[in-house]
This record gives C-alpha cells, sequence and structure tokens, in this order.
C-alpha cells in the first residue's frame, strides 16, 4: 500500500453541540474527542498527521498543526497545503468521527485501487428517504416529491481516501464553490472523477448533537470493556 498522509479536520465549532469550545476537543468517552481518531489512524499504519485546528488549540504531539478555515473545505485545503507534496495518497477524516477504528482506515486505504480517484466510508441507509418541495429549516410545511429507491443510497460518512493530484485539484477553487461542499468526495465527482464507496458500520456516526456525543461515549466505553 502506498504511504498515506492524513488530514484531520477539528477546526469546527461544533454549534449545533452547544458545547463551550470546539467540538473536536470536547470530551468524548473520557478524553478529547479529536484522541479517538487520532489512536485508529496510527494504529492503521499512518504516522504523518496533519490537523486543522481551531483558534487557540496547539497540535497534538507528534501531529503538524495548521489553522482552520471558515468552512470545512477551506480547512481540509489549508491542512493538505501543510501536508506538503511528498505523499501520493490524502486520507481526509472528520474528528468529529471519534467511532472510526483502524479497520475502516485500512479499508479505506485498500480501495483505492488503480482506476478509482477517491474511496468513500459509507453506511447503507436504514432510513427510507423522501425528497420535499423545500429546503430543510424553511418556515412552510415540507410537501413530499417522491421517495427515493433506498436500496441505491448511502449515508456517507470519512475517511475518505484521495490520490493527492485528484485532491489537490479539485480544492484549487473559489471559496464560494468550496463552501458549498459538504464533503470533498462531491468535488471530485463534479469533476467526473472515480469515487467507489466503502461499505462501513453505521457506527461510524458523526458526533452533532448532545444526544449523540452521549451515544458516542458509551460506544466507546462499551469498546474499552
Ligand atoms: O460541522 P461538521 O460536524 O459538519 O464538521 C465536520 C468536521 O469538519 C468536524 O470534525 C469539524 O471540526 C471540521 N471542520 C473544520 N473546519 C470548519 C468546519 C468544520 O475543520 N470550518
Amino acid at each position: 500500500m502506498p504511504e498515506a498522509v492524513a488530514l484531520l479536520v477539528a477546526a469546527g465549532r461544533g454549534e449545533r453541540l452547544g458545547s463551550h469550545g470546539p467540538k473536536a476537543f470536547v470530551r468524548c468517552g473520557g478524553r478529547p474527542m479529536l484522541d479517538w481518531s487520532l489512536d485508529a489512524l496510527r494504529a492503521a499504519g499512518i504516522a504523518r498527521i496533519v490537523v486543522a485546528l481551531p483558534a487557540g488549540h496547539e497540535a497534538p504531539e507528534g501531529c503538524v498543526g495548521v489553522a482552520g478555515g471558515t468552512e470545512r473545505s477551506h480547512s481540509v485545503r489549508a491542512a493538505l497545503a501543510a501536508a506538503g507534496g511528498a505523499a501520493d495518497v490524502v486520507l481526509v477524516h472528520d474528528a468529529a468521527r471519534p467511532l472510526v477504528t483502524a479497520q475502516i482506515v485500512r479499508d479505506c486505504l485498500a480501495a483505492l485501487t488503480e482506476d478509482v480517484d477517491a474511496a468513500i466510508a459509507a453506511a447503507p441507509m436504514a432510513d427510507t428517504v423522501k425528497e420535499t418541495d423545500t429546503l430543510s429549516g424553511s418556515q412552510t410545511t415540507p410537501v413530499v416529491v417522491r421517495t427515493l429507491d433506498r436500496s441505491r443510497l448511502w449515508a456517507v460518512q470519512t475517511p475518505q481516501v484521495f490520490r493527492a493530484g485528484a485532491l489537490r485539484d479539485v480544492l484549487d477553487q473559489d471559496d464560494a464553490i468550496l463552501a458549498t461542499a459538504t464533503d470533498d468526495a462531491s468535488l471530485v465527482e463534479a469533476r467526473g472523477g472515480r469515487v467507489v464507496v466503502v461499505p462501513c458500520p453505521r457506527e461510524n456516526f458523526k458526533v452533532t448533537t448532545p444526544e449523540d456525543l452521549q451515544l458516542a461515549g458509551l460506544v466507546l466505553g462499551a469498546r474499552g470493556r
């Protein structure tokens, strides 16, 4: 397997969590949330890790730290720049997913075969998904337009693993375009790149709300027993 560099994005404010401080540094399972991801990345054999940080936070020991950006993609771009040009393969992971395992990291790295531009962790959709005529969060009552075919849908996670050149190319775009991307793979898809899904457990969920934080702490605690 080619040597990979990992970009751990940890610069989000975590407003929906309602914590006093950035989400990645909130304690989860007895330690700062980002430490769990660092363990999984290292256990999978990744030695070079760049962390995109919120203001006022230091890089964890053994990692390169860089100031994060306004939106997630801006933080990824800053971390990639700090990583330099040495690695052929770049893995991007959200510090907000502390339940990632070394096995998931290894599976995503292994899925980046020669004909692939990106390999992304995702869980098969468990819920039925419907499309409505209004945007979520708008004041009007959403009316269903259609029900999507669940058997073809995936709830996308991180890690997302890229050919370094492909990721560099797509991040070299206007801030406004990057700001609309909710993941990095969508930028590669938009350029016609080949993105493959790595089936992963739903357990690798993103901590967004206080309930998520509680659940993640319980799962991590149970893993330790
Ligand atoms: O806000 P959300 O939960 O979608 O963020 C996903 C990940 O991206 C988190 O780990 C967060 O710290 C990171 N992020 C970042 N820079 C931002 C926004 C989010 O590094 N400006």
